[in-house]
């Protein structure tokens, strides 16, 4: 593995150190002195994006905004005008977008952006690309956002014996699950990547040489290797379990903990800065709400109250100021909790996220209208069996197609899975398409999209679905 730039990624290990002991402060703060907190960062955020952003400057002066500015005042930026715009976005006119692409393709490692800049880009899981550059102090806070999340895990750096943190994560350097694991594996922790297109094979000959403490993965790999626990060709004893990347089931939660025994969590992040970390005493996921605020709305990007789901968030990174994040649309739907945590953190937690509201598709209604289904009534009826252990749901032209991935010796459920979806769909008001079920061994193709499949696919156009509906 190549590591230039040394010292320089040291100074910037070393600096996330500090970070994190503040960041731990923050957990034991009262709820009004972290919105005090958040408060002083956003008006520092807005006050310099409407300096140094062009677009923002621009905007501030055609709205006639005045200080001191509200996030309201600020438009809601989905990801293709973020893309679109990024040229005037940045506040460094050093980073256009076509030379951050240039230097993205040559990226093979750790390096730099003169010398100053990480440059990240997404899978474009939901149809676009984002590209986010880190200068290095905004890079040592997410390195301080992944210790939090290791010492939550019970890991903490300078601990005697560093214990071994294992991800199988994306194969490239330009995705965050490879590149912030990859940039702090100089010392204080022992971090490992392993590719999640890699085979199986391979993956469970790595594992069993590493011997992770620590072990994390998107859920549909950790389900992979279960399975090669309990056939024994894996041997492994992983004392915590994370997932992330993918909603992480009761079920696999159950076999996470009958096989290998340790603790299980749950981590949400994206790379916009967004990162929430399960709580072992209440459940939910504790948004760090210190790095960024999130606005829960629906579709009209009306706020949502707490306890209720919404159509999707609204992300502003508190600490991103190469490049302002403000009101950024994330296509996630999810419920935080109304009431605050036992543990006593201040931080709000996510109580459940129910897939993204681009996986929706579209049935027809009796009088031929199109009914929306929300990927949250799927995984209401599929989660509700605990012999289900993986799914997917395919939307074809002439129906729909469940796959499913069954817990041996239960393929006989198959007839009641298929009844209870075709109930559910009707009382959506949807009239039922012919509905089958297939029995399969495995999800297959991890090849593509970085080695995670997406639970719903479809396989019919959606433009003419989703005007129908207006
Ligand atoms: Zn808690």
């Amino acid at each position: 593995m190549a590591k230039p730039n040394r010292l320089r990624r040291l100074e910037d290990l070393v600096r996330a150190v500090a970070y994190r002991q503040t960041l731990i402060r923050h957990e034991y703060w009262p709820r009004t002195k972290l919105e005090e907190l958040q408060q002083r960062r956003l008006t520092k955020l807005l006050d310099w994006a409407t300096r140094k952003s062009p677009l923002y400057r621009e905007l501030a002066g055609a709205r006639g905004m005045t200080k001191p500015y509200s996030l309201q005042d600020f438009p809601i930026m989905d990801k293709k005008s973020y893309m679109e715009r990024f040229d005037e976005i940045v506040t460094d006119p050093r980073l256009s977008l076509a030379r951050l692409q240039e230097h993205m393709a040559s990226v093979s490692g750790d390096e730099y952006y003169l010398g100053e800049y990480r440059v990240l880009t997404t899978a474009g899981s939901s149809g676009h690309k984002t590209v986010i550059a880190f200068n290095r102090k905004e890079w040592s806070l997410q390195e301080a956002a992944s210790m939090r999340i290791a010492s939550m895990m019970g890991v903490l750096p300078f601990s005697r014996k560093r214990p071994q943190i294992v991800t199988i994560g994306s194969p490239s350097p330009l995705h965050d699950s490879y590149r912030l694991p990859l940039s702090m594996d100089i010392g204080l922790y022992r971090y490992h990547v392993l590719p999640a297109t890699a085979p199986v094979e391979e993956l469970v000959c790595q594992l069993n040489t590493l011997q992770p403490y620590i072990l994390r993965g998107f859920p549909s790999m950790l389900g992979l290797l279960v399975t090669e626990q309990i056939l024994g060709r894996l041997d492994i004893r992983p004392c915590v379990v994370a997932g992330g990347g993918e909603p992480l089931s009761g079920e696999l939660r159950k076999q996470v903990n009958s096989v290998w025994g340790g603790s299980v969590f749950d981590i949400y992040g994206t790379q916009e800065g967004l990162r929430a970390m399960e709580c072992g005493v209440d459940g939910g996921m504790h948004i760090f709400e210190d790095l960024g605020i999130v606005e829960v709305v629906d579709e009209d990007n009306r706020p949502v109250p707490d306890g209720t789901l919404g159509h999707k968030i609204l992300f502003t990174s508190l600490v991103g100021f190469t490049q302002p994040v403000i009101r950024y649309e994330i296509s996630d739907m999810m419920v935080l909790a109304a009431e605050p945590c036992a543990c006593g953190q201040p931080f709000r937690r996510i109580l459940a996220i129910n897939g993204r509201n681009d996986d929706v598709i579209y049935l027809e209604g009796p009088g031929g209208n199109k009914v929306a289904v929300h990927p949250v009534h799927f995984w209401d009826v599929l989660e509700s069996y605990e012999a289900i252990r993986q799914y997917q749901v395919i939307h074809d032209p002439d129906g729909l197609r469940l796959r499913l991935v069954f817990a041996e010796g239960n393929g006989n459920i198959a007839r009641s899975v298929r009844e209870q979806l075709l109930h559910k769909l009707r009382t959506l008001g949807a009239t039922c398409p012919s509905v089958s079920v297939e029995l399969v061994t495995t999800l297959e193709d991890r090849s593509g999209n970085m080695g995670k499949w997406k639970n719903i696919v479809s396989n019919v156009d959606k433009s003419e679905s989703v005007a129908a509906t207006r």
